[in-house]
């Protein structure tokens, strides 16, 4: 069989733009499918995040045309190539040239459906301008959903796109792109689309029905968030929908790029470590405790946090339980940016426990892999999180997840209290401080014998995560819904 010809779509790539695991999927699943022998592209808006490096990106093609609603548009791409895989970047400066990606910390940038809508049409665009011809577009999350609907409704008579298939990954169901009608109007979306059997979702125009509803098959990022979405407690609203598509309905988990996230070779932290040096690890913490002007001694439990601040992350049961784990001896270090009330809630921790507690409001790639390489234990209480990258960063730095078992946590981490042969972390059920601590405690009464705590993250260290597996499951699922091979959805019971 030919090369698959595959066209990967995300509204944040690592490393030109993240703000979260979206970007690193989207920056390492190509470069894994590239090693699979797959002809591979990737889209993405060209943001000021990416202008203000040197990545050696470069002028592809001028004045291409696109159309949304009825204005048409015009923009360039620019390309750069990484380990052998094209990146595309969609050029268009009043909707990319700004501070972040999708808003501030206290709202969304207002005009977020036109510069998605207008993400999704450019990009068919300009695969029509190139004469490629994809088998799959591989869509992910709703910034990038108008592309199902678009090829099933409006170009299906392009010639480039006639043996075109599109696989639409859900990376978190809770952001879904709504919008008020009026968008719907704006974009072109008539009344026939504005229905509840198609774009419409109590009231709104919802881009995420549109991949759910126009894409050949669906797929979220682990196997037990693929099973949560379909029950009213994960799925926002939006279960009925994914239990009609429950047949193509697919989970793969996510995978590690063991060539950014790996202490062997990591240039971010003081010193590389691995199985054979982890005495190096130390280095790392005392690094780390100067940096965030913690003045701890070496042998004290030092917790770390990276994360987006969103009701999804649990930081309220990190909040409430804070004062106890200080109790303990214990410091933590916390990076993270998102919503204004928990960057308050963590600023106001921080200067009431400044011996304890260190946190820093921003987004600070550096810093991440400090903490990952200089912490002990790792905290995840999130609400719902459908696969999370950090609790496997962190059992290759040799620091320890407490996570709660829940969507890809809950598949990635085996419960080490329960099952010390296999267990690679530790794990609580419900989302409350009762539980959280619970598996905390587990974890401090571990670390106390230092023998047995060495003996897990030696274990965990060697634990691989690698991309693998998983690019070759959506090589298959491709090829799935091309109709050359069968793949039974992991939703048929
Ligand atoms: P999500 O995609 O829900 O944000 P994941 O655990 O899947 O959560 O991925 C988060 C990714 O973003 C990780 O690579 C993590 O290190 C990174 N990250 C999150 N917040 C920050 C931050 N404030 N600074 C640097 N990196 C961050």
């Amino acid at each position: 069989m030919e090369k698959l010809k595959i066209v990967l779509v995300s509204s944040e790539v690592a490393p030109f733009a993240k703000t979260g695991g979206l970007a690193d999927v989207a920056g390492s699943l190509p470069l894994a499918l590239k090693g699979l022998g797959c002809d591979i592209k990737v889209f993405l808006p060209y943001y000021r995040q990416a202008k203000k490096q040197d990545f050696g990106i470069k002028l592809f093609k001028k004045n291409i045309i696109t159309k949304v609603g009825s204005e048409d548009i015009n923009f360039s791409l620019y390309h750069c190539e990484k380990e052998n895989v094209d990146f595309y970047f969609i050029e268009k400066d009043d909707y990319y040239d700004r501070d972040f990606l999708y808003g501030t910390s206290t709202s969304d940038y207002p005009d977020n459906a036109m510069r998605f809508a207008f993400f999704a049409s450019a990009v068919l665009s300009s695969i029509v301008a190139m004469n490629f011809k994809p088998d799959v577009i591989h869509c992910n999350d709703w910034q990038t959903a108008l592309i199902p609907f678009d090829l099933r409704n409006r170009l299906q008579n392009v010639k480039v796109f006639k043996n075109t298939h599109t696989l639409f990954t859900i990376h978190n169901l809770a952001y879904q792109g709504l919008f008020a009608r009026d968008v719907a109007y704006q974009l072109g979306i008539g009344d026939e689309f504005f229905t509840p059997d198609t774009l419409e979702f109590y009231g709104k125009l919802s881009f995420m029905k549109s991949g759910i509803l126009y894409s050949d098959a669906v797929s979220t990022v682990s196997r037990g968030y693929s099973h949560e979405i379909l029950t009213p407690e994960f799925g926002c609203g939006l279960d009925g929908l994914l239990n009609i598509r429950r047949n193509d309905l697919y989970g793969i988990v996510n995978g590690v790029n063991y060539s950014d996230w790996d202490p062997k070779i990591d240039k971010n932290i003081k010193a590389n470590y691995d199985e054979t040096n982890l005495g190096d690890k130390a280095k790392c913490k005392k690094d780390l405790l100067s940096l965030a002007k913690l003045k701890s001694s070496l042998e004290a439990p030092l917790l770390g946090v990276i994360t987006r601040l969103a009701e999804q992350k649990g930081i309220d049961i990190i909040a409430d339980s804070i004062e106890e784990i200080i109790g303990f001896g214990c410091n933590l270090v916390i990076l993270g940016m998102g919503d204004e009330k928990y960057h308050n809630l963590l600023t106001e921790l921080s200067k009431k426990y400044p011996k304890n507690i260190a946190v820093k409001i921003g987004f600070d790639n550096v810093l991440a892999h400090k903490i990952e390489a200089g912490c002990d234990m790792f905290l995840m209480p999130s609400r719902f999180e459908p696969c999370g990258l950090n609790q496997m960063y962190s059992l290759k730095y040799g620091t320890i997840p407490i996570v709660r078992a829940v969507g890809g946590l809950d598949d990635t981490i085996t419960d080490y209290t329960q099952n010390k042969r296999e267990g690679n972390g530790f794990k609580f059920n419900q989302a409350n401080k009762d539980d959280f601590m619970n598996a905390f405690k587990r974890a401090l009464s571990t670390y106390k014998n230092k023998k047995e705590w060495e003996k897990l993250v030696l274990k965990v260290m060697g634990l691989d995560f690698s991309w693998e597996q998983s690019a070759k499951e959506y090589t298959r699922v491709y090829k799935t819904i091309m109709k050359v091979e069968k793949v039974e959805s992991c939703c048929i019971s």
